[in-house]
C-alpha cells in the first residue's frame, strides 16, 4: 500500500504491508518458501552483509513473507517496525536482549502469563539477569523497585487471566521517569482493542499465536517498536548506542535512528539467538490479521454476555471480568480499552475442585486445552493443569484457586456457549 491517506484499522488489517507481488501480480501475499536470495553481484552482497542496503540475504534474517506481517503489526500497533519471531517466548527474550546485560534487571508486573513468570523468575538468570515482581498497580512500589540496574518494566495490558487491565499510561510515566522502556505484552487485547505505544509504551510484544493468528494453528511472535526512545541518553544501552564490533564498529542508534531497534532485533537478534518465525507461520498469520477487528468484536460481545450470565447463576461463586460492571477496573476499561476488555476471564465454581473437574469433563463445546485466543472457546482447570506444581497458597495468589477456571470466550453462538456451560455447571453441582 501506498503512503496515502491515513487508512482506519480494518483496511489496515487487511492491506498493510502487501502489495502485489512484483514478478507475478500474484494478490495475495505468496509464501516465499526459501532459505537463500541471489545476490545482484559481488557489490551486492558487501552492501547488504555491512548493512548499507535493506535487502535479503538468508531467511533466519528477513523473508518476503515474515516482511509483510512485521509491517502489517507495526502499522496496526502504530510502531515504526517490528521483528516477528518463533514464539511469544521468544519475543519476549528478544526484546529483553538488547537492553539487558549480566547483572542487569527487569522490574515486572506480578499479573503476567504463567509461563511468562517462569521465563522472568527462573530462566534467564542463565542468562546473568533477573526480574523483580512488582504490583504494577502500586506505583510508589514500581518506582522503588527500579534500581541502576533496571533496564526496563514489563507488563500486560490485558492481563491473563484475573480480568486485570494495566494503566499503561501511569506505568510508562514511571519509566520515562527512571530513562528506561515499557514493554507491554498487548496479546491478549490486541491492537484493536488497545494500542500501547500510544499510552506511552516504548515495544510492544505479542504472541502471535493467539488472537492475531486467532485460530490456534502455528506459534509466533512479534516485538514492535514505537520509536520513539532514545538509547543514547544515557549509557545504559551500549548494544544499541555503542560501536557493534561485528558491524565494524556501527552504532545502531546512530545509523538508523527511530529503527535502531528494529535493525538491532533482526541484524544482531535473529541473526544470532536464530529465533527465527517461518514463512508458513507468517502466512497462516496475516490470514488471521484480515479479519482481527470482526473477531475482536464478536469475542468481547461473547465475553461480556457470558460473564454477566455466569455472575448471575448461582452455581457460580464470582466471575473475574474486567467488562462486568461489579470490577474494580470498569473506570479503567471504560477509559483506556473502550472497545471492550478482552474475553479472556476465570470464573470460581462453587463444590470447589471436584465440580471444576467435572465442569472440564461435562462440557462439549468448549475445549479443556492450554491455549487462548482461539476461535472456539476454551477452558482451562489451572489447579489440576498449568498451576498444578505450585503450592495452596501460591494457587490463590495467582487467581487460580482449586475452585476457580479459566475461560477464553470464542466467536461461536453466543446462546450455544450459554447453553453448553449451562448443562456442564448441572452436572458438576450434582
Ligand atoms: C501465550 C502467551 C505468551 C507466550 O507465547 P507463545 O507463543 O506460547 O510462546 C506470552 N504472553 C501471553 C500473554 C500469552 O498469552
Amino acid at each position: 500500500m501506498s503512503d496515502g491517506p491515513t487508512y482506519g484499522f480494518d483496511t489496515l488489517q487487511i492491506h498493510a504491508g502487501a502489495r502485489p507481488d512484483p514478478a507475478t501480480g500474484a494478490r495475495q501475499t505468496p509464501i516465499y518458501q526459501t532459505t537463500a536470495y541471489v545476490f545482484r553481484d559481488a557489490d551486492h552482497a558487501a552492501a547488504l552483509f555491512n548493512l548499507q542496503e535493506v535487502g535479503y540475504i538468508y531467511s533466519r534474517l528477513t523473508n518476503p513473507t515474515v516482511a509483510v506481517l512485521q509491517e502489517r503489526v507495526a502499522t496496526l500497533e502504530g510502531g515504526v517496525g517490528a521483528v516477528c519471531c518463533s514464539s511469544g517466548h521468544a519475543a519476549q527474550i528478544m526484546a529483553l536482549f538488547p537492553l539487558m546485560g549480566p547483572g542487569c534487571n527487569v522490574v515486572a508486573s506480578t499479573r503476567l502469563y504463567g509461563g511468562t513468570v517462569t521465563q522472568f523468575s527462573q530462566t534467564i538468570k542463565r542468562f546473568g539477569w533477573s526480574a523483580k515482581f512488582v504490583d504494577t498497580d502500586d506505583l510508589d512500589a514500581v518506582k522503588a523497585a527500579i534500581d541502576d540496574n533496571t533496564r526496563a518494566v514489563f507488563c500486560e495490558s490485558i492481563a491473563n487471566p484475573g480480568g486485570y487491565v494495566t494503566d499503561i499510561r501511569a506505568l510508562a510515566d514511571v519509566a520515562d521517569g527512571a530513562g528506561i522502556p515499557l514493554i507491554v505484552d498487548n496479546t491478549s487485547a490486541t491492537p484493536y482493542l488497545c494500542r500501547p505505544i500510544e499510552h506511552g509504551a516504548t515495544l510492544v510484544v505479542h504472541s502471535t499465536t493467539k488472537y492475531l493468528t486467532g485460530n490456534g494453528t502455528v506459534t509466533g511472535g512479534c516485538i514492535v517498536d514505537s520509536g520513539k526512545f532514545d538509547w543514547s541518553a544515557n549509557d545504559k544501552f551500549p548494544s544499541l548506542s555503542q560501536p557493534e564490533q561485528a558491524y565494524h564498529g556501527l552504532k545502531f542508534h546512530e545509523t538508523f535512528g527511530p529503527l535502531a531497534f528494529t535493525f538491532h532485533g533482526i541484524a544482531i537478534g535473529l541473526r544470532d539467538l536464530g529465533m527465527t518465525m517461518n514463512p508458513q507461520a507468517a502466512h497462516y498469520t496475516l490470514m488471521g490479521i484480515e479479519t482481527l477487528s470482526l473477531r475482536m468484536e464478536r469475542h468481547v460481545e461473547n465475553a461480556q454476555k457470558l460473564a454477566a450470565w455466569l455472575e448471575a447463576d448461582d452455581r457460580v461463586e464470582y466471575v473475574t471480568y474486567a467488562g462486568l460492571p461489579s470490577s474494580p477496573y470498569q473506570d479503567r476499561v471504560k477509559k483506556h480499552y473502550p472497545r471492550g476488555a478482552g474475553a479472556l476471564f476465570t470464573f470460581a465454581v462453587k463444590g470447589g475442585y471436584d465440580a471444576c473437574i467435572k465442569l472440564v469433563n461435562a462440557l462439549e463445546i468448549f475445549s479443556h486445552v492450554a491455549n487462548l485466543g482461539d476461535a472456539r472457546s476454551l477452558i482451562i482447570h489451572s489447579a489440576s493443569t498449568t498451576h498444578r506444581q505450585l503450592t495452596p497458597e501460591q494457587q490463590e495468589a495467582a487467581g487460580a484457586g482449586p475452585n476457580v477456571v479459566r475461560v477464553s470466550i470464542g466467536i461461536e453462538d453466543v446462546n450455544d456457549l450459554i447453553a453448553d456451560l449451562d448443562q456442564a455447571l448441572s452436572k458438576a453441582s450434582a
